[in-house]
């Protein structure tokens, strides 16, 4: 079957390796002009490791061990050991990881943004339009389409999707005495008063990820510029316990990131007719989680195997498919959504939630 894919992001890519193993043909249209060497890294639960390695997918990063959670001062409040064989990862190294499990890169178009999407009365998708003014067609479409879904709002115009409380500034710094320091150990430090917290997550043999949570109530986020965003972590983390502030002046801040995370109920469906909805284009999860790239995984392997099971042939079976695919995925993300509210309204109280930072 020919499947178009928006979106070459995690969900979007491991889509194409899952669909293309089970003999499907791809397409993925990708909104960016290259492939997205942006983004700094993030925690890998098991699950999801084992799924990219099923599909020979290498994943770089480095194991992480245990979770200490620490005040201000350094000192330990909780510590408890990870899930085995959890993985700290770089985005650009887990995206190369997925685009070399490929089997060509000719099956990405860049500078290719979904733009709309034309339905026949059946609610079937029958025609999809590109930016550059292109349409396409095919057998199934994916929209993975990220936290911003164009396709999740053609579907669902009313659904809320509110800007979460909480936001966060991520970082990158190359820096030997913090990894050192950190060994194969994931830390944060949190604010006794709450609203406040700074993760420090060794991503390879040189660098580190910084990621500050803040109350974007108590602590409005900082203009678009480099200088701002410095201004913002230091007034705010600048002189808590090694290696923040080492890491802080380590940080080229032209690169730090600021993240808005979106706050969504689930959706009723993750899919209409022959049009499925993956990763966050499905459910926007909250950082909290720690979930959002393993959801996205887990998502693109079990389309795969729902529109592949004998009955799901093009013609009859296509939406009896993905309204399985949407009722198994739907299970397993609601209550990571729910957890995540629980996680965030912790975090926002006085002498903030000490535990570990994933839903389970
Ligand atoms: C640049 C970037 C950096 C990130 N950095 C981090 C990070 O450091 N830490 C972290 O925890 N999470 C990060 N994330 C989010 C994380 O990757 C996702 O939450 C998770 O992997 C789920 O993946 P996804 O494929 O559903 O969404 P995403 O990874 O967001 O991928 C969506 C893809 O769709 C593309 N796209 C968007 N709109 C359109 C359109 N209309 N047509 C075609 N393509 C479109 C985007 O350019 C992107 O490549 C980042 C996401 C992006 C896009």
């Amino acid at each position: 079957m020919d499947v178009a894919i928006f979106g070459a992001g995690v969900a979007g890519l491991m889509s194409a390796i899952a669909l293309q193993a089970r003999g499907h043909r791809c397409h993925i249209y990708e909104r960016a002009r290259q492939s997205q060497q942006m983004g700094m890294g993030f925690i890998l639960v098991p699950e999801g490791i084992n799924e990219l390695r099923r599909f020979g997918v290498e994943v770089a990063g480095v194991p992480t061990l245990h979770y200490y959670c620490r005040n201000e001062a350094g000192e330990v409040l909780y510590e408890e050991i990870m899930p085995g064989g959890a993985r700290s990862v770089r985005r650009a190294d887990l995206i190369a990881g997925l685009v070399n499990a490929l089997p060509s890169r000719d099956v990405i178009t860049f500078d290719a943004a979904l733009d709309g999407l034309e339905f026949s009365p059946a609610g079937d998708v029958v025609a999809a339009r590109l930016v550059p003014g292109k349409q396409i067609q095919a057998d199934l479409y994916v929209a993975a389409d990220g936290g911003r879904s164009r396709a999740r709002q053609t579907l669902f115009p009313e659904w809320p999707a509110r800007e979460a409380q909480v936001m966060e500034l991520v970082g990158i710094a190359a820096c030997g005495r913090a990894i050192e320091w950190a060994g194969h150990n994931f830390n944060k430090f949190h604010a006794q008063g709450g609203g406040l917290a700074v993760g420090v997550v060794p991503v390879s043999k040189e660098q580190v990820v910084w990621y500050m949570q803040f109350d974007s109530r108590q602590f409005p986020p900082p203009a678009e510029s480099a200088d701002a965003r410095r201004d913002f972590v230091t007034r705010l983390a600048g002189t808590w316990a090694h290696p923040i502030p080492l890491l802080l002046s380590l940080t080229d801040f032209s690169g730090v990131h600021l993240w808005r995370p979106v706050d969504t109920d689930v959706l009723p469906h993750f899919h209409q007719g022959n049009l499925a909805l993956l990763g966050d284009a499905a459910h926007p999860l909250s950082p909290f989680t720690s979930q959002g790239v393993s959801s996205a995984i887990a998502d693109a392997v079990a389309l795969a195997k729902c529109v592949t099971a004998p009955q799901a042939v093009p013609e009859s079976g296509i939406a009896e498919a993905l309204a399985e695919y949407s009722a198994e995925r739907r299970a397993q993300c609601a209550p990571f959504l729910a957890q995540g509210r629980v996680l965030a309204h912790d975090f926002l109280a006085p002498g903030s939630s000490v535990l570990l930072p994933i839903a389970q």
